[in-house]
């Protein structure tokens, strides 16, 4: 059975990175009819940041990513919030240093502080570890008295020497490891916590894991993995390995950080977030205006297509046509403008209906009174071709709810000629004869007052739409007036007039 995981650790914001691994596994495991498992990966207590849970979980069903198996869902392999399983690994860990694979080390924080002092390199690992206060250089007395003292301790990994580790990564095929390069990481704390890549690969273990995707910076850590695989469960057991590229900055310089984001004026997370800390937030692309359609859309993207060119997905052909085959091996560059691109694109496609709520709440948060939903949709609907994120709506369709207060005063007079004044006057009356109020018997009025004063319509049409919007913008002015309503469009004639 497939059984793929996204693993996040509950440390803040959620990065759009973050959201493509999800994505990607929500995608493997629905084109193969496997499980989406969502695991919380919170055994740094340090780290741990009030909150952040819930926000994950509420980013993954704001983008449709719903889990089969997590916290809040529950599942036949749980706890999936790691601190809950604390009581699993610690076996683990001693069982490797029955085997030799592992030992305890009694170095105190300030001792290893103190040799990273003296030696800016320094690493814990084969060359350096004869020398530490560790079960490999004590007696088994020694080790068995500090143990019965209670003195704190670690586990670490013992690497092996000189040992070239092999995995098959399904995206960058062969990938080699030099043992002597990685360093013994801990395995469990001195607080009895175990740290990530024990928990890891326990978990991924107990919870039948077949394939990891996650992001390429844990790459690097593969081969602790694969070594504890080996250790503890056999390497048949082990899940394949899926690295998913970087999302680079927009000039394709190194990996894209929240930081880039605040220079650069665009958001990294998916949704807002408040530091519970420092009470600060941070945009998300939710609150920018973007639909989630889009948003998922334009990240499976970054870093996959299908090779047809084809670009607008939702995520049901996402899950239809994704393949690990075609995931990049490069880095992908992030291009908000593209970002926007997509959203614009499923603003026109989608019906209006669709995120006539999310629209709302725009309008509330600038104070604007709105009409009924049907009145509401009506305007939406002739003004989304003009939008880009949500937000725009309110620019685009604000003079539809509240009657312009200034007006582009230029405009009007440049086109304002000997008669227009009168063609106005005349057109306002007649407006009470029109029936049906539609776009279309509104302006043969506008025809007939015109030629009256020996006018021409077209020379009448850009006064007339700043007497309505107050400025040089909006969609077809006839189909603006139909919408305002004979009251309201009369009125703001009468106006703008005087
Ligand atoms: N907890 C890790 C993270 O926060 C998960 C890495 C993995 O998927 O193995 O990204």
């Amino acid at each position: 059975e497939i059984r793929v995981r996204f693993a996040p650790s509950p440390t803040g914001g959620l990065h759009l990175g973050g959201v493509r691994t999800a994505l990607y596994n929500f995608l493997f495991a629905r084109k193969h009819q496997g499980k989406f498992i969502l695991r919380i990966e919170d055994t740094d207590q340090t780290r741990f940041v009030p909150g952040a849970e819930e926000y994950i979980i509420r980013c993954l069903e704001w983008c449709g990513l719903k889990p089969d198996e997590g916290p809040h869902i529950g599942g036949p392999f749980g706890p999936y919030r790691q601190s809950e399983r604390k009581n699993v690994y610690a076996q683990y860990a001693h069982q490797l240093v029955e085997q030799g694979h592992a030992y305890y080390a009694f170095d105190t924080p300030e001792e290893l502080e103190a040799l990273r002092r003296q030696q800016p390199n320094f690493q814990y690992d084969a060359t350096t570890r004869g020398q530490l206060k560790n079960s490999l250089t004590l007696s088994a007395k020694e080790v068995q008295h500090y143990l019965h003292e209670g003195r704190p301790y670690v586990i670490r990994i013992r690497m092996p020497e000189n040992k070239t580790i092999r995995i098959h990564d399904l995206i960058r095929g062969e990938v080699e490891f030099d043992t002597n390069q990685v360093d013994d990481k801990v395995l469990l704390k001195a607080d009895g916590m175990p740290t990530y890549h024990l928990a890891v690969v326990v978990d991924d273990y107990l919870m039948q894991i077949s394939h990891v995707f996650r992001g390429e910076e844990w790459l690097p850590s593969t081969p602790v993995h694969v070594l504890l695989w080996e250790y503890l469960f056999g390497k048949a057991h082990m899940p394949e390995w899926a690295h998913l590229p970087l999302i680079l900055r927009p000039d394709g310089h190194g990996k894209l950080s929240k930081r880039d984001g605040d220079r650069l004026g665009f958001p990294v997370y998916a949704m807002d977030w408040t530091d519970p800390f420092t009470g600060e937030t941070t945009r998300g692309f939710r609150e920018m205006g973007f639909l989630p359609e889009a948003f998922v859309n334009m990240l499976a993207l970054l870093g996959w297509n299908d090779g047809s060119g084809q670009e607008i997905f939702t995520l049901d052909e996402l899950v239809t046509r994704f393949s690990i085959e075609r995931i990049h091996k490069s880095g992908a560059r992030f291009d908000f403008e593209k970002a926007k691109w997509f959203n614009h694109e499923w603003i026109k496609r989608l019906p209006v209906k669709h995120y006539l709520e999310e629209v709302k709440i725009f309008f509330k948060q600038q104070h604007i009174p709105l009409s009924d939903d049907e009145k509401l949709m009506r305007v939406l609907e002739l003004i989304k071709e003009r939008c880009t994120l949500l937000g725009d709506f309110i620019e685009q369709g604000k003079f539809f709810f509240v009657a312009p207060e200034t007006y582009d005063l230029s405009v009007i007079q440049k086109k304002w000629s000997p008669g227009m004044q009168a063609a106005f006057e005349e057109w306002e009356k007649a407006l009470e004869q029109v029936e049906p109020w539609e776009a279309e018997n509104i302006e043969h009025a506008l025809i007939a007052a015109a030629e009256k004063q020996e006018l021409k319509k077209n020379d009448m049409l850009l006064p007339l739409r700043i007497m309505l919007v107050g400025g040089k913008f909006g969609p077809p002015v006839f189909q603006i007036a139909e919408l305002l309503g004979k009251v309201e469009t009369r009125q703001r004639i009468r106006k703008a007039l005087v």
